[in-house]
């Protein structure tokens, strides 16, 4: 039986049983990072004096994709002498992978869409790790990576429809609307090239002036008010950016498009941009962190917090906290690459470089909350659109019912013909406002069990009866929002050149130095830095 006609079937079925109180359900927190964290908040005095003093010729701190990235690059290079400190018992950082009842599932990214020529380096990566080959004379990419289609609906008006551009009793206005902004979309990308990384395309005077105004404003201006219009483009700049179009600059909403996919009004013939599909893993991004990871060895040291960086005329030198055994391990190296978010990076050096300072002090961050949810059957489907890869709830005007940005299912890439158990990844971004971190970290687990069970029980109802265990991960500080004026920050551009003296043996590599983060951002900083130690 076809996968759709078998939930067809399964929805006429009648709801069995009655749904286990919330309190069945098995869970908590996970990760590390905001208990060790906070040590390196305001008092240190409780923290010991080094036990023990290492040398390398490198030192990489951060084992995030950006850390990772510099240590591959070394390993090409055919440095050994060096030392990755994480600070989480495993490394990967944003792009972490997890088990839930012994299903992967993401932690947090979940997919990386087909690299452009622009990101030579991810595309080497793929390359190395086999999936992309030539082909006849042409780049193939493993088909076991790529998304499978189905691969994204919107539940709307109480049923499920294809794609995520909200299509539901379209109005004449609207059509107009998705219509207009696709040709302004054309427009941007014809007066100035949009790339991934960003860095890669020179600053011009019309991105410059999309850079000064949020999105919101930019859309106020071309008075493009269709509500399902700006749902949707808000919905994609929380969803990649961590905060919605009131926030983010008109750059970032436009180079959403322009450097990936362009926008497809409907009925229209798809943009001339290049779109080669999306890859991803059932433990998302995890998968390739760990692939990254693996050579390492002994080399990468997880679990050791990074409190302190002095850079002297000769030397770095770096302690850390060694978490398991509570003792303070000084490193000294002769070179030292920051993987580290920027915020992190100015607070752990010493008379930081002014150009730190100011970039840390422009960054804004967003929380996140990602939510792993196992459950022990297929759901129930309405009619409609078909299970799918990623599925989002429509919120115009922000129905409090729906907070969130939707689920991915890590099963979808099997190839099980029927449905079964699963784990949905639940992702919600919290934009800007200061008291959402907090509200993150004061909640209890039960609060936010609650929260995605009620969330996701409009769509299914018979998901809380499924569900088995919700395991929720929290990022204080999930990502930097490309805010207005980042684009041109001289602070950003100065952290990604050599530093002057005294701050000569310190590299900074991060996906924060590019304003927004997205895994080529941060796998493009750190090779290049990596590329380039002396
Ligand atoms: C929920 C979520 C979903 C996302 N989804 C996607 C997606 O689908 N696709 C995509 O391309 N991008 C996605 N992103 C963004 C992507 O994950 C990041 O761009 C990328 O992983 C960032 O890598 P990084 O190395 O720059 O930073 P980080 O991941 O921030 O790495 C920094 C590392 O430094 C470590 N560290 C911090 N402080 C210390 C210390 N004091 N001592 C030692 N170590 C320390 C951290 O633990 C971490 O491992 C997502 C991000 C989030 C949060």
């Amino acid at each position: 039986m076809k996968r759709r006609n078998f939930l067809a079937a399964a929805s006429a079925l009648p709801l069995i049983g009655c749904s286990p109180a919330p309190g069945d359900i098995a869970g908590g927190f996970v990760g590390a990072s905001h208990e060790r964290g906070h040590l390196l908040r305001g008092e240190k005095r409780g923290i010991p004096q080094p036990s023990s003093t290492q040398r390398t010729r490198m030192v990489i701190l951060g084992g995030g994709v950006a850390g990772l990235a510099a240590a591959r690059a070394l390993r090409l290079r055919g440095i050994d002498d060096f030392a990755l400190l994480e600070l989480e018992d495993s490394a990967g950082g944003n792009s972490r992978g997890g088990q839930v009842g012994g299903i992967a599932c993401p932690l947090g990214a979940h997919y990386l869409p087909v690299p452009g020529d622009d990101a030579a380096a991810v595309q080497d990566l793929l390359e190395e790790l086999g999936v992309r080959q030539r082909v006849a004379g042409r780049w193939a990419y493993d088909e076991r990576h790529l998304c499978h289609s189905p691969q994204e609906r919107l539940f709307i008006d109480g049923q499920w429809q294809e794609g995520l551009l909200p299509l539901q009793d379209m109005d004449t206005a609207t059509l107009a609307d998705y219509r207009r902004f696709a040709g302004l979309v054309q427009q941007a990308s014809s007066q100035a090239r949009f790339t991934i990384p960003a860095s890669k395309s020179p600053l011009a005077q019309s991105q410059l002036a999309l850079d000064a105004i949020t999105f919101e404003a930019w859309l106020d201006r071309q008075r493009l008010a269709s509500p399902a219009l700006r749902w949707y483009l808000d919905y994609c700049c929380r969803d990649d950016y961590g905060a919605g179009l009131a926030s983010v600059s008109a750059w970032a909403g436009l180079h959403y498009f322009a450097s990936r996919h362009g926008f497809q009004a409907p009925g229209e013939p798809a943009p001339a941009e290049r779109d080669g599909g999306v890859l991803t893993w059932p433990e998302g991004n995890g998968w390739l962190t760990r692939q990254l990871a693996a050579p390492l060895g002994h080399r990468l040291k997880t679990g050791r917090v990074v409190l302190r960086v002095a850079a002297g005329k000769h030397s770095v030198e770096v302690d850390a906290l060694n978490a398991a055994t509570g003792t303070v391990e000084r490193w000294q190296a002769a070179q030292c690459v920051l993987a580290l978010p920027l915020f992190i990076a100015a607070r752990v050096t010493e008379n930081p470089p002014p150009a730190l300072r100011q970039a840390a002090a422009a960054l804004r961050y967003a929380p996140w909350l990602v939510a792993n949810l196992h459950l022990g059957a297929a759901l129930h489907d309405r009619p409609g659109a078909a299970p799918s890869w990623d599925s989002v709830l429509y919120n115009p005007g922000g129905d409090p019912r729906f907070p969130g940005l939707g689920y991915v299912d890590a099963m979808h890439q099997s190839l099980q013909s029927v449905p079964g158990e699963t784990v949905l990844t639940y992702y919600r971004a919290f934009g800007l406002a200061p008291a959402q971190r907090q509200d993150l970290y004061a909640r209890p687990w039960a609060h936010w069990r609650d929260a995605v069970l009620a969330e996701l029980a409009v769509p299914h109802p018979d998901l809380p009866d499924k569900a088995t265990r919700l395991e929720v991960m929290r990022y204080g500080h999930a990502m930097s929002v490309p805010v207005p004026g980042l684009r041109g920050n001289a602070a950003l551009r100065a952290l990604q050149q050599p530093q002057p003296a005294p701050w000569q043996r310190l590299h900074f590599a991060h996906s924060d130095l590019a304003g927004y983060s997205v895994f080529e951002e941060a796998f493009s900083q750190g090779h290049g830095r990596g590329m380039a130690l002396a």
